[in-house]
């Protein structure tokens, strides 16, 4: 089995006074991560010098739509409205499954070389997600998006072939009904059903923006997240995409069901939604998540830029500079996530038996410079260029800056061209 030893550097760790950085060699055999001093190098044993570096654990994305990364920039300053009705889904009908699949490695590109390693996506492209993650190298839970009256349709059917087809070690899959306002009663029931039966992860777009909870009472006479509730669709499997306008009620609802709530800062201030109560929910110990939702919605993926926004906003709001501190930003950008996938322990930490989902930091950059507080500098300091080198599930996706997996010069010259035939 193939074996790696990463020597010299420091590792972020978590422990019961929160978060340390410790000096420590690991040992990733397989894909699995051992902290025990390893004294059998054989000839076939990586030796890494990560001297300079910091190791933390690959961050988590928790909701993001891949397929439409190379969308970035082609609708900003819009209303919501006119944002999703007039250009994003109009432009989406025209799309081929070619500009998807560029556009997921695009994702990729941006996620690894930002230290993220592991994402939720919701899809619009049989397939296309799908392939981009496995040749990327990175780990994923992957969702057809539904939309409509009744669940087994065409949509569904796709949904069912890629599992089918791609369901690996990296690669898992979550039910992802749109949203309230473009899926049935009929059918969020059908998915309810399905993931019990299959015991599937499921995902949704929930109580966005101000236009869904007017709807939302006018038709169901309920708020988005007491309707979910009252049908049965909150349990610990469940996902919340944005929850951006949830009452005191609804956390405890959420609180009370075991789901998770995916906060998107940037892209709900971008689209002028406003930001989800996390504080709030915080205290009410909601597991809270970070993700970035799409670049067309963000303009980014980058993890380190949303721990730092989503840091910032709930101190600047509540005028109160002690919220979000460091170590609750960097667990709701690893730890957190790992637990609303159903993977803690597994993923989002340094430890023994752990998978060795791994990103390098390199501390000489300005950014980080000087080390009065590394584990501050993560969420407060650190914008993404200073990853080095990434592993995903034992393997290197990229070392010392270099992509592995994925020809960025091909990538970037077929975006190039199917953004200009497609979105210009
Ligand atoms: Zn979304």
């Amino acid at each position: 089995m193939q074996k790696t030893v990463i020597k010299n550097g420091l590792i972020l760790k978590k422990t019961n006074d929160g978060y340390k950085t410790e000096k420590a060699d690991i040992t990733v055999v397989g894909n699995t991560i051992s902290l025990e001093t390893d004294t059998l190098i054989d000839n076939d044993t990586q030796i890494v010098d990560a001297k300079d570096k910091l190791i933390i654990p690959g961050l988590i994305n928790l909701h993001t739509h891949f397929y439409m990364t190379a969308m970035r920039n082609f609708a900003d300053d819009l209303a919501f409205d006119d944002w999703l009705f007039g250009k994003i889904m109009p432009a989406e009908d025209k799309l081929s499954d070619e500009f998807a699949y560029y556009s997921c490695l695009l994702g990729a590109m941006e996620m690894i070389s930002t230290g993220t390693t592991c994402f939720m996506d919701m899809h619009m492209f049989k397939g296309q997600s799908c392939k981009a993650t496995e040749e990327s190298g990175m780990r994923a839970f992957i969702g057809r998006c539904v939309v409509g009256d009744d669940l087994y349709g065409e949509r569904f059917k796709e949904a069912l072939e890629e599992m089918e087809e791609y369901e690996s070690n990296r690669i898992k899959f979550v039910l992802s009904p749109h949203a309230i306002y473009s899926c049935s009663t009929k059918l969020l029931q059908q998915v309810r059903d399905e993931a019990i039966s299959r015991n599937m992860l499921k995902q949704i777009h929930a109580s966005e923006s101000a236009n869904e909870i007017k709807k939302s009472i006018k038709v169901f006479g309920k708020r988005p997240i007491e309707y979910l509730a009252d049908m049965g669709f909150l349990d610990d499997k469940t996902l919340l995409a944005h929850c951006v306008r949830v009452n005191d009620g609804e956390m405890d609802i959420i609180k009370a069901k075991g789901s998770s709530v995916v906060t998107n800062p940037a892209s709900n201030m971008k689209l002028g939604n406003g930001f989800a109560p996390v504080p709030e929910m915080l205290s009410k110990g909601i597991n809270v998540c970070l993700g970035t939702d799409s670049a067309a919605s963000n303009n980014t993926l980058n993890m380190f830029r949303e721990m730092g926004i989503f840091s910032l906003i709930h101190k600047g709001t509540h005028e109160d500079s002690t919220l979000l501190p460091s170590d609750t930003v960097i667990d709701t950008a690893t730890i957190n996530p790992a637990r609303a996938v159903g993977m803690e322990g597994k993923l989002g930490e340094i430890r023994d038996g752990a998978i060795a989902d791994l990103v390098l930091l390199d501390l000489n950059k300005i950014s980080l410079f000087p080390h009065n507080n590394i584990v501050s500098s993560l969420s407060n300091s650190a914008n993404g260029s200073e990853v080095c080198s990434v592993m995903v599930d034992g393997k290197w996706v990229m070392r010392n800056n270099e992509f592995l997996t994925i020809d960025k010069e091909k990538v970037l010259y077929e975006v190039d061209r199917l953004a200009n035939k497609f979105l210009r």
